[in-house]
C-alpha cells in the first residue's frame, strides 16, 4: 500500500526526521488560512499517489497567502497521471542549497534490506541508477542487527557530505531505518533530503510503501489507504476477504487457494488462453463469497469465458457448488462457464451443480482446454 507524502513525512517527524513545518488541505480557503499561520513562503505539494509532481505542475511556490489560495485551486482541479488531486500539503518553504537522495528499500537478491543514497537528490533514483549508477553509494542492512553506526558513517562519506552534517545525517539514517522496521515497509524514502541554506537537512518529500500483508497489525495505516489509487475492483474484493488482481486476459478464474489460483493461470496459458484475474476465494467459501467473486469477474468486460477450479480440502465442494447455484440464480451470467471439482465431497457437489447450464471437467488441463475453446468462442 502507498501512502501519501504528508503521511509518510509525519511517521519520519515520529522518527525524529525533521519535515518542514505545515499542513494538509482540501481546499484553497483552508491553504490561505494555513500559509497564514505559517506566514512567509509557503510551497503547495498536490497529494497523489505517483512521483514526478514537480515537473507536473503539481508543485508551486508562492509568496503570498492569496497566492497560496490561487495556486491551491489550480493544483486542485488538476489530474495528475490521471489521479485526481484531493489534497494539498501547505508547507514552509525550504531555501534549498544541496538536494540528496535517501532511502530504504527491500534488496530480494541480497535477502536483505538495502540502504541507497546519492549526492544527485530531487531527481528520480531510477534515473541517477541508469545514467549515473556509480553516483548511488548502497549499504546492506543486516534485519537483525539493523543499521549500524559506521554505515551510516560509510553513507555520508561515500556521498561527501560536508562533515558538519554528519551527526544530523547520521540520525536521520537511523530514524528511517527504525520507520522503515516499524512499518513493516517495504519503502521508505527521502527525496530530496535538502541542506538548506542556513545549514540544517530537512526531508522535503517523503515516500512510503506499506506491505499489504503485514497491515493487519497496523491498522492505523489501514485507514491511510487512498481508494482513488487502486482498481475499483480490487477495493471491492478486498470487503469481501477476497485477493483479486485484474489482468489483461479474457478468461475469469475463480479458484480456492493462491497456489491452485496460479496453477489455474499457468495451465490456461499453457493451453493458450490468457487469464483475466487471479482470484483466490480462500478456504470455507460461502454462497455469499462465491457470489461477491462472480459478480466482480462479471464486471470486467473483457471476460469471455469463467473457468471454476475448486479443489475441495477442508472446503467442501458440495459447499462451494450450492454457492455457484445461489450466485447463478442471482446473476444469470450469459457467457460460458466451467467447473472442475475435485476432492471432499466432488461427486455430491457434481450432482448439485448438474442443474445448473454448465461445462464440466473431470481435470484440470480438460478444464483449461474448455475455458480456452469457450473463450474463443468454439463452444457456445
Ligand atoms: P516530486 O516531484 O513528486 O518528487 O515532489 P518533491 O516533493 O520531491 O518536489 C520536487 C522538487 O520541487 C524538489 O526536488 C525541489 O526541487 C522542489 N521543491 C519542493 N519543495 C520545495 C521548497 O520548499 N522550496 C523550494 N525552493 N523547492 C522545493
Ligand atoms: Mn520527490
Amino acid at each position: 500500500m502507498k501512502i501519501h507524502e504528508y503521511q509518510a513525512k509525519q511517521i519520519f517527524s515520529h522518527y525524529g526526521i525533521p519535515i518542514p513545518k505545515g499542513r494538509v488541505a482540501s481546499s484553497a480557503d483552508e491553504a490561505k488560512q494555513i500559509a497564514e499561520e505559517l506566514g512567509g513562503k509557503v510551497v503547495i505539494k498536490a497529494q497523489v499517489l505517483v512521483g514526478g509532481r514537480g515537473k507536473a505542475g503539481g508543485i508551486r511556490l508562492a509568496k503570498h497567502p492569496n497566492e497560496a489560495r490561487d495556486l491551491a485551486a489550480q493544483i486542485l482541479s488538476m489530474e495528475i497521471k490521471g489521479l485526481p488531486v484531493r489534497k494539498i500539503l501547505i508547507d514552509e518553504a525550504a531555501n534549498i542549497e544541496t538536494e540528496i537522495y535517501l532511502g530504504i528499500t527491500n534488496d530480494r537478491s541480497a535477502r536483505k534490506p538495502v540502504m541507497m543514497s546519492s549526492a544527485a537528490g530531487g531527481v528520480e533514483i531510477e534515473e541517477v541508477a541508469r545514467l549515473t549508477p556509480e553516483k548511488i553509494i548502497k549499504v546492506h542492512i543486516d534485519p537483525l542487527l539493523g543499521l549500524r553506526d559506521y554505515q551510516a558513517r560509510d553513507v555520508a562519506a561515500g556521498i561527501d557530505l560536508p562533515r558538519e552534517h554528519w551527526k544530523s545525517f547520521i540520525a536521520i539514517a537511523h530514524g528511517l531505518w527504525q520507520a522503515y522496521l516499524d512499518s513493516d515497509a517495504t519503502l521508505a524514502e527521502i527525496n530530496p533530503l535538502v541542506i538548506t541554506s542556513d545549514e540544517r537537512l530537512l526531508a522535503l518529500d517523503g515516500k512510503m510503501l506499506i506491505d499489504d500483508n503485514a497491515l493487519f497489525r497496523h491498522t492505523d495505516f489501514a485507514e491511510m489507504r487512498d481508494l482513488d489509487t487502486e482498481a475499483p475492483l480490487e477495493t471491492e474484493a478486498r470487503k469481501y476477504g477476497l485477493s483479486y488482481i485484474k489482468l489483461e486476459g479474457d478468461i475469469g478464474c475463480l479458484v480456492n487457494g493462491a497456489g491452485l489460483a496460479m496453477t489455474t493461470m499457468d495451465i490456461i496459458k499453457l493451453n493458450h488462453g490468457e487469464p483475466a484475474n487471479f482470484l483466490d476465494i480462500g478456504g470455507g467459501a460461502s454462497a455469499e463469497k462465491v457470489t461477491a467473486a462472480l459478480k466482480i469477474i462479471l464486471r470486467d468486460e473483457n471476460v469471455k469465458a469463467i473457468l471454476l477450479n475448486v479443489f475441495g480440502g477442508i472446503t467442501r465442494c458440495d459447499e462451494v457448488a450450492h454457492g455457484i447455484v445461489s450466485a447463478l440464480n442471482e446473476i444469470k451470467p450469459n457467457i460460458p462457464m466451467v467447473t472442475r471439482l475435485v476432492g471432499t465431497n466432488a461427486e455430491e457437489g457434481r450432482e448439485i451443480l448438474a442443474s445448473a447450464q454448465m461445462m464440466t471437467a473431470q481435470t484440470l488441463v480438460e478444464a483449461a482446454q474448455k475455458a480456452v475453446m469457450a473463450a474463443k468462442g468454439g463452444i457456445a
